[in-house]
């Protein structure tokens, strides 16, 4: 009897151990920062990037800070800004100056753009302030990002997009309009990183809020990235993003929308996601109030359910290397494993 007690000590103290050695994932924190961007990865060397940080303002600090905090994060080995509009940018320096970053990652200057809407050029111009003395590194297509365990290829920064295929890929894009639209500058959108991550076979594309135009310019009218096992919906679901060319190009399984409650999840984005051939699910931070119960994803799928009073919950993905990755939900803890 003794000794089936040890046994079952033992059988329970390994799996202990299979659960808290950080189990060599790749894990993904997608924040709610209420139709802004934010998120926060550990690979598992322990290494951490802060992506964005929402708006500037102290409700989406504290979103940031309460997972920030949860995963005992004291500084960020990378500090990831995909562009310089409000609800990207806005937080950066209230989250740096609580967790340092070794090294900032952006696209450069800001472009020549005369309709930038006055929030969106302060939110820039505060960035700008706070870069000196800070170590900061400008990305163009072509680049890495430096960040272990994972490959981070930059396809899309300051407007220009990959010259090049990435290895394996480049065939032609059947999801390319005939006519490729003009380019259209009324914010820093344009301008994205877009990186293509890849950890072992598991690969996740992530564009920032980069638009319809420059989506076209980077995957038509060969698809220089190939297919994907999770795409990162850009800008929120708003339809002046998420060309079809760019989701079904991409062929992703999953996609997480970082939409807030009345903002993105626009029906033509949707329209693409259900149509994409092979993707099984869409996770949205928020039910859309505007989209409606139709377009919306079933309960299970949805992190939080409406705004006012919103608790704030994250979006979890966690990537093996063997390509499979399980997406959980932290408001009901629904979580789902594709492989
Ligand atoms: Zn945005």
């Amino acid at each position: 009897m003794k000794h089936r007690w040890l046994v079952m000590s033992l059988m329970l103290a390994f799996s202990g151990v299979s659960l808290f050695s950080a189990a060599g994932t790749l894990d993904i924190y997608v924040i709610d920062v209420e139709g802004g961007k934010a998120m926060i990865v550990q690979n598992p060397s322990g290494q951490s990037m802060m992506i964005d940080g929402g708006m500037g303002n102290a409700r989406d600090l504290g979103r940031v800070v309460a997972v920030a905090d949860e995963l005992g994060i004291k500084q960020f080995d990378v500090f990831l800004i995909t562009h310089y509009d409000v609800d990207h940018v806005g937080n950066v320096p209230s989250i740096y100056a609580k967790y340092p970053a070794k090294l900032l990652v952006d696209h450069g200057p800001l472009l020549p753009n005369p309709k930038l809407a006055p929030i969106n050029r302060k939110a820039a111009d505060a960035y700008v302030a706070f870069l000196p003395g800070k170590k900061r590194l400008t990305v163009k297509p072509g680049d890495r990002i430096p960040f272990k365990d994972v490959t981070i290829s930059v396809v899309a920064s300051n407007e220009a997009v990959l010259s090049k295929p990435l290895p394996g890929a480049g065939q032609p894009n059947s999801a390319c309009p005939a006519v490729a639209p003009e380019a259209i500058r009324n914010d820093d959108n344009a301008a994205s990183i877009g990186a293509l991550w890849q950890f072992g076979k598991f690969r996740m594309g992530d564009f920032g809020d980069l638009l319809q135009w420059a989506e076209i310019k980077l995957m038509c009218p060969n698809n220089p990235i190939g297919a994907v096992d999770l795409f990162m919906v850009s800008h929120h679901g708003l339809d002046r993003s998420n060309h079809p060319a760019l989701v079904h190009g991409l062929w992703p399984k999953a996609a997480i929308v970082n939409n807030g409650e009345r903002k993105g999840v626009s029906p033509a984005v949707v329209q693409a996601l259900r149509s994409s051939p092979g993707l099984q699910d869409v996770w949205q931070l928020h039910y859309s109030v505007t989209a409606g119960a139709e377009l919306n994803p079933p309960e299970q799928f949805l992190a939080n359910m409406k705004a006012q009073d919103c608790p704030g919950h994250y979006i979890k993905v966690s990537a093996r290397r063997d390509g499979s990755f399980t997406v959980t939900n932290s408001r009901n803890n629904f979580s789902k494993t594709y492989k």
